[in-house]
């Protein structure tokens, strides 16, 4: 029996029974591995590190989306860097006014994620509010005079490519691409298992904008626990809608999601103290 040994966390592994290999290469960037599983579906693994799966990437995309459009409110232009399974460009299309610019260093990533695990973006690549970019995110937003109202940084974890999407610099360069008012949402790991990573990403946000958070879900192919949002804006109200008022814009909306629900999003802004103590300890 094959097994998908994930050892992304020291001393913690995940252990996957790989059913069937579907596809696998070493890219340019990355060692990417597309493999069938019983429980997950489709998984996608890129450097030996879970980056999707077929069973449960409605959580982790829903809640990536939908929570800062639907506090935002007004949210017409959506920069996604990183992203390549197409998964948060699925949700983002649900949303009609939006159009999405999507900048991921690694071209193979989407053509064999369309390709191997089309629901994953469900057609999204094909769709002309969309603009693709194959480029390196942190260079993308040193370099354009664009702006976004949302930006969604769906990167790899802290290692190889993705690296440089955790820098005080790159989160600096994100801020000049922002629109008034404008949101960042990152992918910021498992704190039980990625404190360090939360406090860094917590301390260096903190450093550029007026309210900064986490938001959590449970995302069931990431192992240690809850998975943590990164929130970034200079607009603390987008924090204090209403919850008649969230409802009020998902029902506009007119999008069906899975795991997202209005209370939902309220509720996992609730930070547990264990975590809320990693984010004000003395280090
Ligand atoms: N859900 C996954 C997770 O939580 O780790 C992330 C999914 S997505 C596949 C990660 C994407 O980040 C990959 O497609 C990878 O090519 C892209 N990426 C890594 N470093 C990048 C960079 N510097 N600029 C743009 N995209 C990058």
């Amino acid at each position: 029996m094959q097994l998908f040994d994930e050892g992304l966390h020291s001393g913690v592994n995940l252990a996957l029974k790989v059913d069937t290999v579907i596809y696998e290469e070493k890219t340019d960037l990355q060692d990417l591995v597309i493999f069938e599983n019983k429980q997950f579906g489709r998984v996608m693994s890129l450097d030996g590190a879970v980056q999707t799966t077929e069973k449960d990437e409605f959580i982790y995309h829903e809640m990536f989306v939908h929570v800062p459009l639907l506090a935002h409110g007004e949210v017409s232009r959506v920069l996604v860097i990183g992203g390549g399974d197409g998964g948060a460009a699925r949700q983002l299309m649900k949303h009609q006014n939006t159009s999405v610019t999507l900048v991921d260093i690694d071209r193979s990533v989407i053509e064999l994620s369309r390709k191997y695990m089309p629901t994953v973006s469900g057609g999204a690549f094909d769709d002309p509010r969309l603009e693709l970019v194959i480029a390196d995110g942190c260079k993308f937003v040193k370099e354009t005079e664009l702006r976004w109202d949302v930006i969604i940084i769906d990167s790899t974890d802290p290692h190889g490519p993705g690296e440089v999407l955790y820098t005080a610099e790159f989160y600096g360069d994100c801020k000049s691409c922002l629109t008034a008012g404008g949101i960042i949402i990152t992918q910021n790991g498992v704190p039980f298992v990625q404190e360090s990573e939360l406090r860094t990403s917590y301390d260096r946000l903190g450093g550029l904008f007026a309210d900064v958070t986490f938001y959590l879900a449970a995302i069931p192919s990431y192992v240690g626990g809850v998975m943590a949002y990164g929130w970034a804006t200079d607009d603390a109200n987008h924090r204090k809608v209403a919850l008649s008022k969230l409802a009020e814009r998902y029902l506009e909306s007119g999008i069906a999601t899975d795991y997202y629900t209005p209370e939902v999003h309220q509720a996992a802004f609730a930070l547990p103290l264990h975590i809320q103590k990693m984010l004000t300890k003395e280090i």
